[in-house]
């Protein structure tokens, strides 16, 4: 097989992590919260209805509607994909093959993936160092030539939101598209989508994964013009996204409230945790605008790790990333698993304090 892989395949993380998951599941940023009985309820009803000998409708009409009327846009500016991962190869294949692709990293993996995907070439964009996207750098880059940026706000993993007006800048003073991907921004309330009235160089992406709590049902979309939206469906397989997906995303686009609660939840318990970790003296965390937390401890970020995992608990851990190798993420759950991690991270830095204290030193 190997003189058939074509170039840059190695650089990909095959993204299936080794063994089972840990029962505390705090490293993919899903929501916490199920969907309540009421909703799926009426969502097996719809299933039931359905007729699973026939192909799902190609174009996902109603649910395009629904989205649409929700965001005050047409239903012909919607594309949607199964999970915004697709979306995200979908825009890479049809906008960035064979042109440069820009991405502030470290970062979420799937933009870079894509591009691999895609025959585009990969320009990586280090956040500065105080993890802040380095708008000086990427507006240069984005400037030397027209490709695609990608824009990530609330940023993964930072939970840093990046400011329209930074958008903005991009778009007036280079000619590359400019993809914001909004998979957070119901946590953090700021948006690009107004923008997309005055600029046809901008696409906005969202999910159905994290305030919808549907990350099992795959849904996500693209909002952008109508005639880049039928150029970008064209690299859109026709039955991309099953029924079941949208029957289930078509009852919790019906129900405002789910999505509202859910936000809210959220929201205070990101609070709650972020105070928590601010108080212990081994901990520095990141205030964040989404459903995760970025913090560094006293401890090797890899220690912590495996660590908290030996006790059911799972985050993130960046070893490979720059400037990242001694941070972890950890997704805001719910309580019961916030006070659990919280219990244990506090646990296994007061002993290793005092094992280090025993031989000598402490690496703060
Ligand atoms: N964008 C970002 C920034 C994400 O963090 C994720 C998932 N973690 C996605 C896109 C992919 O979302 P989906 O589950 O819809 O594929």
């Amino acid at each position: 097989m190997k003189g058939f892989m074509r170039p840059g395949l190695e650089e990909i993380d095959p993204g299936v992590p080794a063994g089972r998951r840990p029962p505390i599941r705090l490293d993919c940023n899903e929501s916490p919260f199920d969907l309540p009985p009421s909703l799926k309820c009426l969502a097996a009803q719809k299933i039931c209805d359905l007729s699973l000998n026939r192909y799902p409708d190609a174009a996902a009409l109603a649910v395009r509607e629904q989205i649409a009327r929700n965001l005050g846009v047409k239903p012909g500016e919607i594309v949607l994909g199964n999970g915004l991962d697709e979306v995200i190869l979908m825009i890479v294949l049809a906008f960035g093959a064979g042109r440069r692709v820009i991405i502030p990293v470290p970062g979420f993996s799937a933009y870079k993936t894509s591009a691999i995907l895609a025959g585009a070439t990969v320009v990586e964009v280090p956040l500065a160092p105080w993890l802040d996207l380095d708008v000086q750098k990427v507006l240069e880059e984005a400037a030397r030539e027209p490709g695609l940026v990608f824009i990530c706000s609330p940023h993964n993993p930072t939970g840093r939101s990046v400011r329209p007006e930074i958008v903005e800048r991009l778009l007036r003073e280079t000619g590359s598209l400019v993809v914001v991907d909004e998979a957070y921004w119901e946590f953090a309330g700021t948006s690009c989508l107004s923008m997309l009235q005055e600029y046809d160089r901008l696409i906005v992406l969202r999910t159905f994964s994290k305030a919808f709590s549907l990350a099992g049902v795959r849904l996500g979309y693209a909002v952008l013009n109508e005639d880049a939206a039928s150029w970008l469906t064209r690299a859109k397989m026709p039955y991309n996204v099953s029924s079941l997906s949208l029957a289930v995303a078509g009852v919790v686009l019906d129900d405002p409230v789910h999505v509202r609660e859910t936000v809210s939840r959220v929201v205070a318990e990101r609070e709650r945790v972020f105070s928590a970790l601010l108080a212990s003296p081994h901990v520095v965390p990141l205030p964040s605008c989404a459903n995760f937390i970025l913090f560094t401890t006293s401890c090797p970020a890899g220690d912590v790790y495996e660590r908290l995992r030996e006790r059911g608990i799972a985050v993130r851990s960046f070893p490979r990333a720059p400037f990242l190798s001694n941070y972890l993420r950890v997704s805001i759950g719910n309580p019961s698993d916030d006070d659990a991690f919280l219990d244990a991270l506090n646990r296994l830095l007061v002993n290793e304090e005092q094992r280090a204290m025993m031989r000598g030193g402490f690496h703060a």
